[in-house]
Order: structure tokens, then sequence, then C-alpha cells
């Protein structure tokens, strides 16, 4: 006879996910239908009916280890066929808000930026921060402040060396932080998955050589073409406004490090070469970053009127911190255009300020990546690259440093 178990459940984990937009989960009744209707779900592995009974019971271990969670697009195909409105894609996304909770540290800053006010106050702290620091540093240079005096230059304002040390530090935590989440992630998704340990008592990780070439590279592919992302009925459309957006950060991530390498590495730190920037408008580097910048804002754009369209059609139901994000990448984008624009006419007492207010919220959306939604890049790449790997596991095409791969006698 079976042994019976008993469900400890935790009602903190059920509560967060149903203040996250997740409420209509205690609506399912298990019928199964969604897991069918999903064109990204797999016969070996379907969901999201599973994930919906696990978090009815409370069952928040069961649901962090699950790598289906974020092979979930949040299409709405499943929401429109429910036949009890439970809308589970929507409670799929809100599972995912609370997994990146899950593994950010410290905890605080992923409470207060999953707050419409909490964003509000870091991207006003981070300007102040910024005019401190333009403060000290004018009386290094001997530039007036808060407005400079002749024309609108932003490195008279503040040199690329406070700048780099602001936003170089806010990336080291930003990274170092995102690399203790997607670790944690990685063994309890290999725990899951019920693959087994390596000798270190620790679940493995292919080595570096091949974890690159044959996993994470095709998973970027992938993401690059939002391959699996089409496949989504629903909300199909929503692939070509979030395939702006990320390349519009690919393009400006490009651009950042150019200017990063020119200006402040080979003119400002070396002495190598002469200025670099403010570039004229015609240089290539100059038209890239313009391009950019109009990608970003009119791709959040499509992404914002398409989330309106839909949740008037009752297919797909956006949190706040869907919004938090939207807003925050749209006021990245629109201060940059309108600090560039208030340069080119020379409006200082508006360039500035505008220019202080784009920094605060670069800073924020920097800092927001292993705290917000904005966290998927980290762990819904991560997701892919394990689906990758844990198939080629269980098919036993691959065993590195693992005791023996699933399924093997020998
Ligand atoms: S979420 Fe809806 S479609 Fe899916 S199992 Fe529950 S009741 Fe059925
Ligand atoms: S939202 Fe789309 S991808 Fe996600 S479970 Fe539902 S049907 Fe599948």
């Amino acid at each position: 006879m079976a042994e019976l178990q008993r469900v400890q459940p935790d009602l903190s984990f059920i509560k967060g996910v149903m203040e996250s937009g997740g409420e209509t989960v205690k609506r399912c009744y298990q019928c199964a239908t969604c897991s069918i209707v999903c064109p990204l779900s797999t016969e070996e592995s379907p969901f999201p009916r599973k994930e919906m009974l696990w978090t009815q019971w409370g069952l928040a271990g069961k649901v962090s280890g699950d790598v289906d969670v974020w092979l979930c697009h949040q299409c709405g195909d499943c929401s429109k066929y429910c036949p009890r409105d439970a809308r589970p894609g929507d409670v799929l996304g809100a599972i995912r808000a609370n997994a990146i909770r899950y593994y950010a540290e410290p905890k605080f800053i992923a409470d207060m930026l999953s707050k419409p006010g909490g964003v509000v106050g870091a991207v006003i702290a981070a300007m102040v921060l910024v005019l401190i620091v333009a403060g000290l540093w004018s009386q290094v240079s001997g530039e007036a402040f808060p407005f400079p005096e002749g024309d609108v230059v932003y490195h008279k304002f503040m040199s690329v060396i406070p700048i780099d040390i602001i936003f170089l530090s806010i990336c080291a935590f930003v990274l170092f932080m995102s690399y203790r989440g997607v670790v944690n992630f990685w063994q309890d998704i290999s725990k899951g998955a019920g693959l087994p340990k390596s000798f270190t008592g620790t679940y493995p990780v292919p080595p570096i050589g091949i974890l690159a070439t044959q996993y994470l590279w095709p998973s970027i592919l992938e993401i690059l073409s939002h391959a699996r992302f089409k496949k989504c009925g629903q909300t199909a459309e929503r692939a070509k406004g979030h395939l702006w957006v990320l390349w519009s950060f690919i393009i400006l991530f490009a651009v950042t490090n150019f200017v990063f390498i020119a200006e402040d590495l080979f003119h400002a730190a070396l002495g190598w070469i002469g200025p670099v920037t403010p570039m004229p408008q015609y240089h290539p580097v100059k038209i890239l970053a313009n391009i950019g910048g109009i990608m970003l804002v009119a791709g959040i754009w499509m992404i914002k009127t398409m989330r309106d369209r839909k949740a008037e059609e009752g297919v797909l139901h956006s949190s706040s911190q869907d919004w938090i994000l939207i807003w925050l990448i749209f006021s990245v984008g629109a201060t940059g255009i309108a600090s560039e624009i208030f340069r080119l006419i020379n409006v200082a007492q508006i360039a500035y300020p505008v220019y202080v207010f784009h920094l605060g919220c670069v800073a924020v959306l920097f800092l927001s990546l292993p705290y917000t939604k904005f966290g998927h890049l980290l762990y819904r790449t991560t997701a892919y690259v394990f689906d990758r790997w844990a198939k080629d596991v269980k098919a036993g095409k691959a065993g590195f440093g693992l005791e023996k791969p699933i399924g093997s006698d020998h």
C-alpha cells in the first residue's frame, strides 16, 4: 500500500502568488485543458495544470524547482480556453514574480522595487546620489554647478570618472547578486528534474566550454529570434515589441561599451586619444545609439498597447510588476531621447535636470535586474539552457561530473 504523504502548505507562498496577479489560482479544478492547448507544453512534461495544483497546495519548493514555469511566455492561450477562468497564464506569471523574489538577496530591495512608490523613491535616491557626486565633482573641475557655463555638454556637469564609479559599482553588485540567484536556481531546477548530484554533493553544471557552445549559444540564438515566443497564439504579436526592446538593449549595450572604452578608458584614463564625445549626429556610433533609443521607446510602447488590448479581451491581465517594468524602461528611453534633444537645442535649464532624471532611471533599471520582472533575462535564459542540458542528461548524452547518467544501468 502506497505511503501517505502529509502536505505542508506554504501559506505565504499562496498569498504571494495571489497578490502578484494569480488571484484566480483556486478556481482551477484540474481539467487539464490548459496543458493540452498550451503551444509550448511538451508530452514529457506538460504544463501549466500541475503548477496550478502545486500552487493551490502551497508547494513552494516544488514550484521553485520547476523549470517549466520559465518556459511559459504568458501568451494567454491557456487562459482563453480555461473553463473556470482560472487564468493559468497569469498565475504562472505571478509564480515567476515570486520566484524572482525567492532568489533575490537582499530581499528588501526586491520588496522596494515591487511597488510603484518604491521605484519612484529609488529613482529619486539615485538622482540625489548623482547630484551629490556631480556637486563634489564641480569642486574638482571648477565648472559651475548645477548649470555649467557655455553650451550644454554633459561631461562638464559630471565627467566620465564619477559616472563610472557610480555605474560600475552598481554593475558589480548586480552581477554578483545575479550570479548567486542563478546558481541557486540551477540547483533547485536540477533537483526538481530529478538529476543526480555530483560527488561534491551539488548538482553539476556542464564544463564551461560545453556549456557555452552546446547549451548557452543555441539558447541565446533561440531567444534572439524569439522562436518559442512566436509559437504562442493569443499574444504572438507581443513577440514583435519584445524583439524591438531586446535588440535595442543589445544596440545600446554595444554603444555604451564603445563609449566606455574609447572615451573613459583610452581618452580620460590613458590619454591615448582625444575626446570622443559628444559625437556628431552623423557618427556611425551616434546613429546606432539613436536607432537603439527609438527602438526601445517604440518596442515598449508596442508591448504596452498590446497588453492594454489583451486585458480588454480578457486574455492577459497585467500585474503591477509588469507595469512597473514597462514604465521604467519607457522612462529610460524617453529621458535618453529628451536629454539629447535638449542638449542639441542647448536649453541648459531643462537639459541638465532631464539628464539627471535619465541617469536615475538607468541606475534603477540596472539595479532591478535580479529583483524584478527584468530578472526574466537571467532566469528564462538559464531555464532554456537547463532544458537542453537536462534532456541530454536524461537521454544519456551528457553526464559530465555525474555519478551516472539517468537511465544508465552501468
Ligand atoms: S487552469 Fe483551467 S484549464 Fe487548467 S486545469 Fe485548471 S481549470 Fe482546467
Ligand atoms: S500562457 Fe501560454 S505558454 Fe504559458 S502556459 Fe499558458 S498557453 Fe502555455
